[in-house]
């Protein structure tokens, strides 16, 4: 058997894809022992029943003597947490997070980072619109990409290590800069939430269709739109807070996009309409075949 990539992993932030990554380090011996420290003492007291690792009441005692660091807290409390870890991180220790956006990430916590630690930000493309530990689980991470995004001259093993961390759950390792990073996600993930979020918001408030009858013909395509919706108020706030620039540059070219199927419609410009469904149609079978998405249909619901 091979040895873990990490003797001690510190998780700070023990939601959704804190419990995750810690269940997975422990499942597939990415990492021989867990601590785990959250700002909540509910959540903490929560934790502390799912036997993912030892529970810390102090983020200094979760830190000391970890050799992989992973800020797991919405991007907006990232320097926070940052500043109150900084002073009881050990030598040599890699520290990274999981945050939606990177830039800012960067930006906000790079500069409270002691000389003789490894700073290398991430992001797991996984996740549900689940919040708190009890929605974790260890196959989160399997089969996803995990980007990270090195700054210049970082240290060639501490990425090592990290990417090996990231592949011994089950990731594919992609690196890039945080600005594509920030611009990729923008109309990946970013866009398509503020889209849900609106269209959601906007059959509730809608005046001429009861809200029963929104529920009631949900699966007419709404309830896809209901499941995104439902993600977390506090991560989502954050990311559009920190990814202004890319989510408005992507916004700005959605909305021109609109206003010309809008013409179309408006026009009858059937064949226009056909031809933008069509090659929509065809994204969706390359997202399935490149396995990133199941091939059943209707999502695989009964
Ligand atoms: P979550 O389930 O809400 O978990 C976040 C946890 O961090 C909560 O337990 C929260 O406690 C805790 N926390 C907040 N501020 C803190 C602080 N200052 N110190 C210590 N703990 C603190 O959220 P999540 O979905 O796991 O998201 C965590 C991070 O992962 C975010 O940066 C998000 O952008 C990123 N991410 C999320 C997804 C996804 O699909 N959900 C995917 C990839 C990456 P309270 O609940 O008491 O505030």
């Amino acid at each position: 058997m091979s040895t873990p990539p990490v003797s001690t992993l510190c998780i700070i932030g023990v939601g959704l894809i804190g419990s995750s990554i810690a269940r997975a380090a422990l499942k597939y011996e990415a990492a021989e022992s867990v601590t785990l420290f959250d700002a909540s003492a509910d959540v903490r007291k929560r934790a502390a029943a799912l036997d993912i690792g030892t529970v810390c009441d102090d983020i200094a005692a979760a830190v000391k003597d970890a050799d992989l660091v992973l800020l797991c807290v919405p991007v907006g409390a990232m320097e926070a947490v940052m500043k109150a870890a900084a002073a009881h991180l050990k030598s040599g220790a890699i520290l990274s997070d999981v945050g939606s956006v990177k830039t800012s990430v960067f930006e906000t916590v790079s500069h409270h980072v002691p000389e003789h630690v490894h700073f290398i930000p991430g992001h797991p493309i996984a996740g549900t619109e689940k919040s708190g530990p009890e929605a974790g689980f260890a196959s989160l991470f399997r089969d996803r990409w995990c980007i990270l995004t090195p700054p210049e001259g970082a240290d060639e093993a501490a990425l090592a290590t990290l990417s090996d961390f990231w592949t011994v759950i089950g990731s594919t390792v992609e690196v890039m800069t945080p600005e594509r990073h920030d611009r990729v996600l923008a109309i990946t993930s970013h866009l398509p939430h503020l889209i849900a979020f609106n269209i959601v918001g906007t059959a509730a408030d809608l005046e001429s269709v009861t809200e029963g009858e929104v529920v009631k013909f949900s699966a007419g395509g709404f309830r896809d739109f209901t499941r995104i919706a439902a993600s977390d108020p506090v991560m989502w706030r954050d990311v559009f807070l920190n990814n202004k620039t890319a989510v408005l540059e992507m916004l700005g070219r959605f909305n021109e996009d609109l206003a010309a199927l809008q013409r179309a419609i408006r026009w009858g410009e059937g064949d226009q309409l056909h031809a933008f469904f069509e090659r929509t149609r065809g994204i969706r079978q390359s997202i399935i075949d490149a396995g990133q998405d199941t091939d059943k249909t209707n999502f695989g619901r009964d």
